[in-house]
């Protein structure tokens, strides 16, 4: 089975999401459906020289400037540079289309009435321009054609950051650059205390849900959100947004948060060690990363219609109860809690489908009646790693699933042994300088963020 999530995947999670450029190309094609038809500009009558193009074709060159005043500035992005530069030089129209669906190059090139001879020898200029004839609805193409038809340019807009440009050179040949902007990252701070659940109080603080998810997944290991979480409960967190010429584009990671589960404050921080790798740990420069996880199930399933009362365990059992019961929907995914070996994988009459996982020589899991058991007898897997989904399979009076939790044998409360677990490496003494320079920052931030709040509950004391 697929490892749900690796670990590092909380570094990676607060990225920007991957879908943002494309949902702002579609926006953006929307609103270049209505310039198209008005785009293709009259370009002023200049003097026609026959083209020395730029050597430096960046778009803050001079002559890009002196290109921009002299066509309609407004209408082209900063990244046309090239077009503009050459407009500067001689008369060119530039035409921008959206691909549609179904949109083949060679249809953009009739829309722009550029020879399929020009489509050809720009496609035959190398392998980047091969990518061409791949493209994708949403994207944009901008055309920059002389007068007598010819293709001087095209700049091929993959989404808000990354753009393609085919450039005529000097002997007619066409070369190609690439323009990846940066977007601006400011912080932005969110705190909410919980009344439901934590996906609510989230949303309704402003946080998107992978925000949220990942604010849980700092403190998986801390925390079981499924069942630990109660009214009153409250966070407050310091993540990245993204810009992109004023306007936000989406997320960067959490940089610092804290989390004030019954009573007892949590509080992590983003380093980015040396070696470039980021991670969370406690501002004394501990691991939040432990051997095991406290919810061994997808808590986006659980938690979104989950409320105070239904966190406690609801079924009873005539047998000792040696675990922990969460209830959940028929099918939500089961975890590994920890990285290991499946020692068993089965079916019995009180167990129903049942997995055992065995963690090093000291520990073993147990998830109990499954819907599905997704593993074997004798394979690794992964923490977080699915292994089956939550039914009511064996002696259950409804869906759930019965996890646990044994050390040496004998039978443990996972919320007090996993706290005890070592964690994963801290970080080294030799780096501990640079870990406090960038970590103190961000943590004095979280801290004035909260001030007021803090503040507050000091006067009413
Ligand atoms: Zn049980």
């Amino acid at each position: 089975m697929q490892n749900h999530r690796k670990p590092t995947s909380r570094v990676r999670i607060g990225a920007l999401p991957k879908h943002f450029p494309r949902v702002h190309a579609l926006t953006a094609s929307a609103a270049a459906c209505v310039l198209v038809l008005a785009i293709f500009i009259p370009t002023p009558e200049v003097e026609a020289k026959r083209m020395p193009l730029p050597v430096n074709l960046s778009p803050t060159t001079e002559e890009t400037e002196t290109g921009v005043e002299q066509v309609q500035a407004e209408e082209i992005s900063p990244n046309q540079g090239i077009a503009l530069a050459s407009a500067a030089t001689e008369a060119f129209k530039s035409l921008n289309l959206t691909v549609r669906n179904g949109d083949t190059l060679s249809d953009l090139f009739k829309r722009a009435k550029v020879s399929a001879g020009e489509m050809y020898q720009l496609l035959g200029s190398g392998k980047e321009a091969k990518k061409l004839a791949r493209l994708n609805p949403g994207e944009e193409l901008t055309f920059t054609v002389t007068t007598d038809g010819k293709l001087q340019s095209l700049a091929l807009q993959k989404d808000r950051l990354s753009q393609v440009r085919f450039t005529r050179d000097t002997e007619s040949k066409f070369q190609h650059d690439l323009v990846q902007r940066e977007p601006d990252s400011h912080p932005a701070y969110r705190q909410g205390q919980i009344d439901s659940s934590l996906f609510v109080a989230g949303s309704d603080a402003g946080l998107s849900d992978s925000l949220i998810m990942e604010m849980a997944d700092v403190f998986s290991s801390d925390i079981d959100f499924a069942l630990d979480i109660r009214k009153g409960d409250s966070f407050s967190v310091m993540f990245e947004e993204k810009f992109l010429d004023g306007e936000k584009i989406g997320n960067g990671p959490i940089l610092a948060v804290s989390f004030t589960n019954q009573g007892h404050t949590y509080s992590a921080v983003r380093y980015v060690d040396s070696s470039g790798d980021a991670n969370y740990f406690t501002p004394e420069g501990k691991s939040m990363r432990k051997a095991f996880i406290r919810t061994p199930l997808d808590i986006v399933r659980i938690s979104s219609h989950f409320n105070p009362r239904r966190l406690h365990p609801v079924f009873k059992s005539r047998r000792p109860h040696n675990g922990t019961d969460y209830a959940a929907p028929r099918g939500t995914p089961v975890y590994s809690t920890g990285d290991g070996r499946v020692i068993a994988s089965g079916y019995s009459k009180p167990n129903g489908n049942y997995v055992f996982v065995q963690h090093g020589e000291r520990y073993v899991t147990r998830y109990l009646h499954l819907t599905k058991r997704n593993v074997k007898k004798g394979q690794r897997v992964k923490q977080r790693q699915v292994i089956g989904t939550v039914g009511s399979t064996g002696y259950a009076t409804g869906p759930h699933l019965h996890y646990e939790f044994l050390v040496d044998g004998r039978h443990r409360n996972p919320a007090t042994i996993v706290r005890k677990l070592p964690k994963a490496k801290s970080v080294p003494s030799a780096e501990m300088t640079r870990f406090k320079n960038q970590t103190q920052p961000l943590l004095a931030k979280l801290e004035n963020y909260q001030g007021p709040a803090l503040a507050k509950l000091d006067d009413d004391n």
